[in-house]
């Protein structure tokens, strides 16, 4: 424990750093007092200062009872505190025996959100490496990934999922920032004030989507459908850069072939959007200049994901909002820090995820889909290790039926985090990691929804609880029971760090002077008139070579959803409704906080959304609680009667334990080029 001083009693310091607790990472004060953090409020230097609800929650998150202080094993049943060097010991000979007898494939290593991007993942993955498995994972495997990959095989990089300041027409597409970012709020706040134009797009009517100018509530599922409406129109009435096609693009005239069909008309009844809607947003968008997208999660979450971005992506470029102040921006790359890896060390193995080579070639590490099939079925090999940082897959991995067997067949399951999850409970052994007030961290926001290279150093504000571990250093301290004690050689986080920022321009000195951060390189518009797209081509693919190669389809392509009324008719007449899950709230990352007693009175039960008339005709009410039934299984969950609800869609909150949206998705019904599993699309009944 650490040893407060007298005069911390009374006073209070602040400490400057950033909020971890979703991945846009604002800025914060902590303000400190008796080794504890008593309050935080935004931090005025660093860019992002305008804070969502959330941080609020930060005194009682990191001072919580529950934490866990102490590393736990689980003997007959129930968890016991053991010590640190016990928990080493265990798990390494664990490691070691499975190591020796399947092979170090048969371990997963993976790292969750809290620690993407950061020192703590390089260490893990060196980890990874020195074990010898090739199956490293993140939470990348089911969130955020593919919308790279889609504008990256488009327009050669990320398009930034944000707003662009100064845009006059904003595209906010499955996105629900008014719940989510704070930040964008304010910049589309401003926008709307000099008079932009607001389209939203999205399967709920939002609180945004009633002050847009523009509503399609699209059928869950059918962006691609969508955008190759919009691009039909836009062709057809030709409001396209003509130049910028002719010079920057391959493959217009069969992108032309393709959207021939995608009138209004047809892709009303894919999308249950009227034709008109339809019309109106494809001239706004391509008439009112600049116009920005910003793409929420929802669309990766689809069995025809990568698709839609690729539409999508096409759209931004041929209208000539791409790389426009005010238009659609591509994100910079991260700053190249030290590269930790070992990769000849690895065994020359098949990843489980390799039947993804797409997902493999953007991510540079393995899926976390087909895991689950490899956990259950030991095919191609069995996997007999999962060693999980920060990540909670019994609530957010999909098929949770499934995900649980496979659980069973581990002889060695580890979970690294701070409360006692779903997960965690499952575990052979649990290991108390921190908060990020109470570690530093060096983030890189590139990856982050802003479209910023900024480079933060955090500080820590209170020392971990109990016998917690810093994040990094409880992986180092693991290798070393393992005998990788040389490759793990540093003695505190700056020596980390400092290694790390090695081949960088910046110090650490440099980032403790600028706690609100570095902007380590400016934003550009046109930089393709210098050197091309980064694509093969050095141009716009609207068709695709390499996804020809790798028998995907090459140009941008409507697939219905793998199960809806129309692809699954023999499905409809016992499930006859849609289902949706994935929607996010203000109070809640993912399945994190609910235990917080300051965020939970937001949003105090998970809830189904069902349209008046539905409910009606199901004799159900507001607030009764209901069964909602898919083919993989069912959950029981608060009724929400709205009207802001297709009649034919209901939408079920994720994250929660108590009614996970998990039990009802499928993890086999995959985009074939992501591997994302299609979250957003189902179908299901709903009864009381
Ligand atoms: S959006 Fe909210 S939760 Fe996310 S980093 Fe910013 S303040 Fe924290």
């Amino acid at each position: 424990m650490t040893r407060i001083k007298k005069q911390d009693l009374c006073e209070v310091h602040i400490v400057k750093t950033v909020c971890n607790m979703c991945t846009n990472h604002c800025g914060i004060n902590a303000y400190v007092q008796g080794g504890k953090v008593v309050n935080v409020d935004g931090m005025p230097e660093h860019p992002l200062h305008r804070l969502c609800v959330k941080p609020g929650a930060i005194p009682e998150m990191v001072h919580h009872r529950d934490r866990i202080t102490d590393p736990l094993k689980k003997e007959n049943g129930k968890f016991k505190k053991i010590s640190w060097e016990e928990a080493f010991e265990f798990i390494a000979d664990k490691l070691t025996h499975i190591k020796n007898k399947y092979g170090p494939q048969s371990v997963d290593i993976h790292t969750g959100n809290p620690f993407i991007a950061t020192q703590t993942e390089k260490v893990i993955r060196r980890f990874a490496d020195l074990y010898g498995t090739p199956n490293y994972t993140s939470g990348g495997g089911v969130c955020f990934i593919a919308k790279g990959i889609g504008s990256g095989l488009t327009v050669g990089g990320l398009i930034a999922p944000y707003v662009a300041e100064g845009s006059k027409c904003m595209v906010i597409w499955g996105k629900n920032p008014a719940e989510t970012f704070a930040s964008e709020i304010d910049v589309i706040n401003d926008n709307l004030l000099k008079g932009s134009k607001l389209i939203v797009i999205d399967p709920r009517r939002t609180s945004l989507a009633k002050r847009a100018d523009l509503y399609a509530q699209v059928r869950p599922g059918t962006d691609c459908a969508l955008a190759l409406g919009l691009l039909h129109i836009i062709i057809k009435e030709g409001l396209y850069d003509k130049d910028f096609v002719e010079k920057w693009t391959v493959g217009f005239d069969k992108l032309v072939e393709q959207v021939k069909d995608f009138t209004p008309k047809n892709v009303e009844k894919i999308t249950w959007v009227p034709s008109k809607t339809i019309r109106d947003i494809a001239r706004m968008y391509a008439t009112v200049k600049p116009a920005c997208t910003s793409l929420g999660v929802s669309m990766d979450h689809s069995s025809n994901g990568i698709q839609a971005i690729r539409a999508i992506s096409t759209m931004c470029a041929i209208t000539g909002n791409l790389e426009v102040e005010g238009g659609s921006m591509l994100s910079n790359p991260g700053l190249m820090q030290k590269n930790l890896r070992l990769v000849d060390k690895v065994v020359k193995k098949k990843a489980v995820g390799d039947e993804y080579p797409v997902f493999s070639k953007f991510s540079r590490e393995t899926h976390v889909i087909p895991l689950i099939d490899a956990m259950v079925s030991g095919n191609p090999y069995p996997i007999k290790g999962f060693l999980c940082a920060g990540c909670n897959p019994a609530v957010t991995w999909p098929n949770q039926n499934k995900f649980k067997k496979g659980v069973k067949n581990l002889d060695l399951l580890v979970v690294v985090d701070i409360f006692m999850t779903p997960t965690a409970k499952m575990a052979h052994i649990v290991l108390p990691g921190t908060t990020a007030l109470e570690r530093e961290d060096l983030r890189d926001a590139y990856h982050t929804h802003e479209n910023i290279s900024l480079f933060v150093k955090t500080n820590k504000a209170v020392e971990p609880v109990g016998n917690s571990m810093t994040d990094w250093k409880i992986w180092a301290e693991l290798a070393k029971r393992m005998g990788y004690k040389k490759y793990f050689p540093w003695k505190s986080t700056r020596e980390l760090m400092a290694e790390l920022l090695e081949p960088t321009a910046l110090s650490l000195e440099q980032l403790e002077e600028n706690p609100g951060g570095i902007v380590y390189m400016e934003n550009a518009c046109q930089r393709y008139l210098k050197n091309g797209f980064n694509t093969p081509s050095k141009k716009v693919e609207i068709y695709s070579e390499e996804l020809e190669r790798l028998g995907y389809d090459p140009i941008p392509t409507f697939h219905e959803p793998l199960e809806s009324p129309f692809s699954r008719p023999d499905l409809a007449e016992k499930y006859p409704l849609v289902f949706t899950t994935g929607a996010r709230s203000r109070a809640y990352t993912h399945s994190e906080y609910r235990n917080i007693r300051k965020l939970r009175r937001l949003r105090p039960d998970p809830l189904v959304d069902i349209h008046v008339e539905t409910a009606k005709s199901l004799g159900i009410q507001n607030a009764d609680m209901v069964t909602v039934e898919s083919p993989k299984g069912r959950i029981k969950i608060k009724a929400n009667v709205t009207e802001d609800i297709h009649p034919n869609v209901v939408c079920i909150q994720m994250g929660w334990k108590q009614a996970n949206a998990n039990v009802l998705t499928d993890d086999e019904r995959r985009d074939p080029i992501s591997g994302y599993p299609e979250f957003r699309a189902g179908m299901c009944r709903v009864y009381k």
